[in-house]
């Protein structure tokens, strides 16, 4: 099991595994194009040659890539509808190239459709995503924060979808225990319940990465706010417990705070 932070690509996903190694991150996230949308920049074979001997150069375990924030399988325009599966579907491939092994997606808001509906075309969306895909890179989905029409804030949710959507480049999810605790999961004063609680909801196998963010917001806020780890409302002890179920079940670890805070955060997990 490995610990590590999401970096910046500034400059080109190349400049990621320099810029983890200065932190001490072991393994990293990226966006491989900007998050809100835009131009996608290609991933040209000398552009995976330079990445790849990059995270050999500066010991890079893993990469994981996150897929833009725009995504919502439920949209009831078209246009995100398709640009949401096609993004998705797109992001797999690019972070096949890079040799990466997972991609991380929310799913979106059921907002427009409400929620049986929603739940159906994210599920349609899913099984589109996987239609005819050939690379290596697996999808996971990540469970959010945020008000009663945000899919995907409490597992059983997830795995349901998880079970409609039968893929095997559908792995499991991406556990970001800030979002978890601003859904209502008490990492803090329920550390043992919380985790019984996940286990009977999707299973801990499911887990395949965990977002290490302690939370700047109160138990089940709806927020999405992370906080440095020990500087929120999680705590300390909870994430030294959840290192060692990360290791159990051989998940890694990445922080998504802000740097250069990010290097003290990972240095807690380490130790
Ligand atoms: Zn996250």
């Amino acid at each position: 099991m490995h610990i590590g932070a999401h970096v910046s690509i500034a400059g080109g996903v190349e400049n990621a595994p320099e810029r983890a190694k200065a932190i001490g991150a072991e393994v990293i996230q990226i966006f491989t194009r900007s998050p809100q949308g835009g131009k996608v920049p290609p991933i040209t074979p000398e552009v995976v040659k330079k990445f790849k001997a990059n995270c050999e150069k500066f010991g890079i375990k893993d990469t994981y890539v996150h897929a833009p924030y725009f995504i919502n399988f439920a949209s009831s325009n078209n246009r995100i509808k398709y640009g949401s599966i096609s993004s998705v579907r797109q992001e797999l491939d690019r972070a096949s190239l890079l040799g990466a092994k997972y991609v991380m997606t929310h799913l979106g808001s059921t907002k427009d459709l409400g929620e049986k509906e929603a739940i159906k075309q994210t599920i349609e969306g899913l099984k589109k995503v996987f239609d005819g895909y050939k690379s290596s890179a697996k999808l996971l989905i990540e469970n959010s924060a945020g008000s009663g029409s945000i899919i995907g804030s409490d597992f059983s949710q997830i795995n349901k979808i998880l079970k409609a959507a039968p893929s095997p480049h559908l792995a499991g999810i991406c556990l970001d225990t800030q979002h978890s605790f601003a859904s209502g999961y008490d990492w803090k004063n329920n550390f043992g319940k919380t985790i019984e609680k996940i286990e009977k909801e999707i299973g801990l196998k499911k887990i395949k990465l965990i977002h290490a963010n302690d939370s700047k917001t109160e138990l089940d806020s709806k927020k999405d706010r992370h906080a440095h780890i020990g500087e929120g409302l999680i705590g300390i002890e909870a994430f030294k417990k959840l290192v060692a179920v990360a290791a159990e079940i051989n998940a890694d670890m990445l922080c998504e705070t802000p740097h250069p805070g990010v290097i003290a955060d990972i240095e807690v997990l380490k130790n």
